[in-house]
């Protein structure tokens, strides 16, 4: 190895170290300024620089030849990298130009692999000795071959216009970190035509061209690092933020939530209320007529399958048109009320919740007892686990406790209800809860028949479909 061998490993080296260095940046953060075009144009360069150094040190002719040959190809990925980098660093998509010296010089590869005796002139090589910086050196050379110039004659023209796109970006788009490139590439130019020079035999300085192409290597290694540098600073800023974006939102999230949790809450109830309100008698605020018919038809079929006895009560008041007439219908409304209240009393009703009590008192309530308007001025009870017996005393209580009530506007008026009771000790015998409002119903005909203000109990019986009067 001589003098030169030695710079040209040492260049190799310098760009396989760099571009080791790039190529580390490109794994590690590819969407950071990073590219692999980079590494890959130092790897070629690095390649060019080895066959240099052997070609330098060939003893023999042919292997001169075939390191020559190497340095073709390295030229043209060289040109093909950097061409792509100058179209990045300009944030340019591909156009025409680009395309056409990309094909071009993917025709000069692929001739160079088909016909590489084209690539340099076999006949007419020489070993040449230099004598530069007081070293002595020699090395084969031959003539650029017809692929060689082809190359050239594509190569030059390329750098010229991939020069007036950087010097472009910089003047008018004021990208300012193109600088280095910029200076780097005349050194690159001038080192050109002293290669040319000495080729030609009028000056004697080796490969002067592959040194100023290292400054344009450098400059774009300069750039490239600024723009890393600068993406990873906004990435790391942009953490940052990150971190107190997500901290804001997730408290907003929570806020949020929690909002809807106390709206669901308040929907929930109110859902609730409306389908209680919907179940109940507005004037009286006990069953409506169809609830009343739902729980009943409930309660009826729980008594036929476990065989308990059930009792339904009617009752309606007695000659209500004349207190209606007598007294007014606002009187009638009172009336009604007030019975309705009384009968919560009388028949334990646990199903009103306890804001439908009105007065406020704890009464000794069974939670299955159903009262309901039943319409006008008749209202209905169903009484569970309740037989022939426990309904004639619960009929009695209702009746005179309806007789002792007192209107205080009204000193005079008296109330008095007839009641119609059927009861059933198994109901599994009868056809259906229909069948014990009908008897109930003839019991009340019976009550008002006989001179109302009484009640009267009618038992179902297997013998007497009208039912036996307890
Ligand atoms: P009976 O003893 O035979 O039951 O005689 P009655 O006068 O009570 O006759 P009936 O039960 O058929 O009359 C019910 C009346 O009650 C008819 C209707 O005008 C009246 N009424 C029904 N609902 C209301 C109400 O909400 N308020 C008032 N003031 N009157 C009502
Ligand atoms: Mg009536």
């Amino acid at each position: 190895m001589n003098l030169f061998s030695s710079l040209d490993l040492a260049v190799a080296a310098l760009c396989v170290y760099v571009g080791t260095f790039h190529l580390y940046l490109y794994l590690r953060r590819s969407a950071g300024g990073a590219t692999v075009h980079f590494p890959l144009l130092c790897y070629s360069i690095a390649l060019y620089a080895v066959a240099s150094a052997f070609l330098y040190a060939s003893d023999a002719a042919a292997s001169a030849l075939d390191w020559q040959r190497i340095q073709y190809f390295c030229s043209i990925v060289l040109a093909v990298e950097f061409l792509n980098l100058t179209y990045r660093f300009l944030e340019r998509r591909s156009d025409a130009p680009r395309k056409a010296f990309l094909a071009a010089l993917a025709a000069l590869f692929v001739a160079g692999l088909v016909l590489p005796g084209l690539i340099v002139d076999a006949e007419r090589q020489a070993i040449r000795e230099l004598a530069l910086f007081g070293a002595s050196v020699s090395f084969h050379e031959a003539a650029p071959g017809l692929l060689w110039n082809a190359l050239m004659a594509v190569e030059l023209p390329g750098m010229v216009y991939v020069y007036v796109l950087l010097a472009r970006g910089r003047l008018l788009r004021k990208q300012a970190d193109l600088t280095p490139l910029l200076v780097a590439f005349p050194a690159f130019f001038a080192a050109a035509i002293v290669d040319n020079l000495v080729y030609s035999g009028a000056m004697r300085l080796v490969y002067a061209a592959e040194y100023g192409f290292l400054a344009v290597l450098m400059a774009m290694d300069l750039i490239l690092l600024q723009r890393f540098i600068g993406v990873f600073k906004e990435v790391e800023t942009l953490n940052l933020h990150l971190g107190e974006k997500v901290e804001e939102r997730t408290r907003e999230i929570k806020r949020l939530a929690d909002e809807l949790r106390e709206a669901n809450a308040a929907l929930l109830e109110r859902n609730a209320d409306l389908q209680e309100h919907a179940e109940r008698d507005g004037m009286t605020l006990l069953l409506n007529h169809a609830a009343f018919h739902r729980r009943l038809g409930e309660l009826y079929n729980l008594a036929r399958r476990q065989r308990f006895a059930v009792a339904a009560m009617l009752l309606d008041v007695d000659k209500f048109k004349e207190i209606n007439d007598g007294l007014g219908h606002q009187t009638g409304d009172e009336v009604i009320k007030r019975i309705a209240a009384a009968l919560k009393e009388s028949v334990r009703d646990y199903d009103l919740k306890s804001r439908y009590r009105d007065d406020g008192r704890t009464p000794a309530l069974r939670s299955y007892d159903i009262a309901g308007r039943y319409g006008g001025d008749e209202f209905a009870i169903v009484l569970p686990f309740c037989g022939p017996q426990d309904a004639a005393t619960v009929a009695e209580r209702v009746c005179s406790r309806m007789r002792s009530l007192s209107f205080p506007d009204r000193p005079e008026l008296r109330v008095t209800v007839s009641v119609g009771c059927s009861v059933a000790a198994d109901p599994s015998l009868l056809p259906g809860d229909a069948e014990l409002i009908r008897l109930a119903d003839k019991a009340l005909y019976l009550a008002k028949a006989r001179g109302r203000d009484r009640a009267v109990v009618l038992a179902f019986d297997a013998e007497a479909s009208d039912g036996i009067e307890a």
